[in-house]
């Protein structure tokens, strides 16, 4: 065997390498001296899973997926290379320690501020979905607080749960005041809430279904306006069909071309922030989900680029 032929070789295809960043981004050590303008962070935490365990798993997955994205380059519809509009880095996962939920709390939360006090934006992979809470208050601190477009089969705004809970992150989020709920909606709700009391306005499930993505987005514009905007994807918010491999699967959900279409049509909002939550792969069938993941959080920075103006 000759000395060239080792893992460093520069003709290592993408699925022979030892693992990949998202979309094969640059990996950042130093997000302070970067001159990225968004910044990628995987999140390996589902101890706040009340349903099905995995999601510590959905960075890893989201990531190798993203391998089936990487080969185009002006990419479908939008024919332009993200490269030449948006630099994007990788920073790799959050550490903290296994069985002290408070140290990831405490790590995401000033990680992500970082990120946001050196002028950039955040993309975060997930991890369960409590891991949204700490990455709001980051944003809350820099921006006040942010109006929300949040896809999920569940409001997530129960208030009988524990500290940790991905169940209840935006019952403390709108308790904390990081979210400015007039300006904020939640998008695939299939499950029950207590309508009493519920600041966020619902386009549920069977509706989008019924109403598809232009009016969903008429509904969105309407209600977001001007507004600094997150978007926190729950990837059950789709269908189990197109999304089998999370923790707390509900049938009915939205289609992947809906939701493709949705935030495609986020185009012109002023958007701040994403992550993509509850990818669990080893409930997954042939990357489906991860599939799903990587490519709403692409499709994403598309629209990020799109709204430079650099088309
Ligand atoms: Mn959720
Ligand atoms: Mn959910």
């Amino acid at each position: 065997m000759s000395a060239s032929m080792n893992i460093a070789d520069a003709d290592m295809p993408i699925y022979g390498g030892l693992g990949m960043t998202f979309m094969e981004f640059p990996q950042v050590t130093n997000i302070q001296t970067s001159d990225a303008d968004v910044v990628v962070t995987g999140v390996p935490f589902d101890m706040a899973t009340s349903g099905r365990p995995g999601a510590r798993f959905g960075p890893t997955g989201v990531r190798q997926a993203s391998a089936q994205l990487v080969w185009e380059g002006a990419r479908w519809p939008w024919s332009f290379a993200l490269d030449n509009h948006l630099k994007v880095e990788d920073s790799g996962n959050v550490s903290f320690k296994h069985g002290e939920p408070q140290t990831l709390v405490d790590n995401l939360e000033a990680h992500i501020s970082q990120i946001l006090e050196s002028g950039k934006s955040a993309l975060t992979f997930g991890g369960d979905h409590f891991i949204t809470l700490p990455v709001l208050r980051a944003y809350a601190k820099k921006h006040g607080p942010v109006a929300l477009i949040h896809f999920d089969a569940h409001t997530d705004t129960y208030d009988g749960g524990s500290k940790y809970d991905h169940g209840t992150l935006f019952h403390h989020a709108v308790v904390e005041g990081l979210v400015d709920t007039e300006h904020s909606l939640q998008i695939g709700i299939r499950t029950s809430y207590n309508r009493k009391n519920h600041p966020f306005e619902v386009l549920d499930a069977a509706w989008v279904g019924d109403n598809g993505p232009q009016k969903t987005l008429e509904r969105i514009r309407e209600r977001v306006g001007d507004k600094r905007v997150y978007v926190s994807f729950d990837i059950d918010g789709l269908d189990p069909a197109f999304a089998p491999g999370t923790g707390t699967p509900v049938a009915a959900g939205i289609s992947i071309d809906c939701a493709l279409k949705v935030i495609r049509g986020l185009q012109g909002l002023d958007l701040i922030g994403m992550d993509v939550v509850e990818v669990a792969p080893a409930y997954d069938h042939a990357e489906i989900t991860s599939l799903a993941g990587a490519t709403l959080a692409l499709e994403y920075l598309y629209v990020l680029a799109a709204n430079g103006g650099a088309v």
